[in-house]
């Protein structure tokens, strides 16, 4: 997911609790950032749990 996305995500969902079902890959200029963001709050990680791991 791209970052500009990822904030737009963030924005959407507020502060509302989280439990983080599905993770992707976080995507700056085109590249991957090294973190994971969940794709339903947009909060971003450095390590995720691999049965939550979607490639998008
Ligand atoms: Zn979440």
């Amino acid at each position: 997911m791209h970052y500009e996305d990822v904030l737009a995500l963030r924005k959407a969902w507020g502060d509302k609790p989280c439990d983080h079902p599905e993770f992707t890959d976080e995507y700056l200029f085109g590249s991957r950032t090294g973190d994971y963001v969940c794709t339903q709050c947009g909060k971003s990680f450095q390590h995720v749990p691999m049965n939550r791991y979607v490639k998008k």
